[in-house]
């Protein structure tokens, strides 16, 4: 897998050139693009927004939405997509494993009148995020994990698959060279995937998918599927959803923070920009080892997103146009 390094002393000139990837169904083209204000200044309805580049995951949604159906259904088809992705290796079959070699996948969802399901540590189901929306909508629960999960899933009628990809399992021995564990700033192409529509009734919903960071402890569990962390949405104001370190987005209960920012008045750009402010503050000297990157929605249909490190990016479906932007970031010295 192809990682981009983070350039710490990268000069502020440099950095007000950005490389813009637009991406039109599976293609992508790149050019230079002068600043990192947010692309879709003006609200539009319908949309859909999604961590990193996944031209192909916020198609299916759109395509959902154009069919005149829910946002909920939208950001769950989107999100199936990069499951279903054996070379996404952050997300559904093929991601990268614990360090005890197991795959253990996080999903949420949350839709327009605030219900959510998730689920936790789930090994042997690629869509999980299907798995969770059948934890909302057909138990008395909201989260269910581990083997719990697993069997409500059989019994749901979801097949039972080995997710581990000969790939995986070559980059967890190699890993296991030297076994040692250091979550990567930023990946090139594929990370956790967070998706946010608005559908044709101006209703919005979430989802969040992942097998969260590579070689984690087994039982590790991330910001991806715990509701106001990875996702919050709230119909009346907007929707946040995260990516990046989890246990930082934890600790500022972020997606939940940004919403809140929203309500009180506050763009979803500068929503998310505050909230990253809180997080870079809360961690103190720790903040350059990591990397949180949010995207979030107003009502309106606005849309914002910031990062720690540059190099985070989302794809947006809006006016007909599937593109994929840089974030604007915190580090800028
Ligand atoms: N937020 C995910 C987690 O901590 C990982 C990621 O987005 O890279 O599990």
């Amino acid at each position: 897998m192809k990682r981009r390094k983070f350039i710490q002393n990268a000069s502020l000139s440099t950095l007000a050139v950005m490389a813009t990837s637009t991406v039109i169904g599976c293609e992508s083209k790149t050019k230079e693009k002068e600043s990192l204000v947010t692309p879709v200044t003006h609200p539009v309805q319908p949309l859909v927004i999604a961590t990193w580049n996944v031209p192909r995951a916020t198609a299916k949604a759109w395509e959902v939405l154009q069919d005149r159906g829910s946002a909920l259904d939208a950001v769950e088809q989107g999100c199936r997509v990069e499951e279903a992705d054996v070379n996404n290796s952050s997300v559904g079959k093929g991601g990268l494993p614990d360090r005890d070699g197991r795959i253990t996948l996080d999903a949420c969802i949350m839709d327009k009148d605030g219900n959510y399901g998730a689920v936790m540590c789930v090994q042997h189901i690629t869509h999980v995020i299907s798995l969770a929306r059948k934890v909302m909508e057909e138990t008395p629960h909201v989260i269910m994990v581990g083997e719990g999960a697993e069997q409500f899933a059989y019994a749901q009628g979801f097949k039972k698959e080995n997710l581990l990809t000969e790939a995986s399992k070559r980059a967890w021995e190699k890993w296991k060279e030297q076994s040692v564990y250091q979550p990567i700033i930023n990946i090139e192409n594929h990370d956790t995937i967070g998706m946010l529509a608005i559908d044709k009734h101006g209703d919005i919903s979430g989802a969040c998918t992942t097998s969260g960071l590579a070689y984690k402890m087994a039982g590790r569990v991330g910001d991806s599927p715990v509701i106001g962390s990875g996702l919050f949405i709230d119909n009346e104001v907007g929707g946040c959803t995260a990516t990046g370190m989890g246990e930082e987005v934890l600790k500022t209960v972020a997606s939940f923070l940004v919403v809140e920012l929203m309500r009180q008045g506050k763009s979803p750009q500068d929503a998310c920009e505050e909230a990253i402010k809180r997080i870079v503050e809360k961690a103190g000297d720790r903040y350059t080892a990591f990397q949180v990157g949010l995207i979030a929605v107003n009502k309106q249909g606005e849309i914002g997103a910031y990062c720690i490190h540059k190099w985070f990016n989302y794809t947006v479906y809006a006016d007909e146009k599937n593109i994929n932007y840089p974030s604007d970031f915190y580090i800028k010295t």
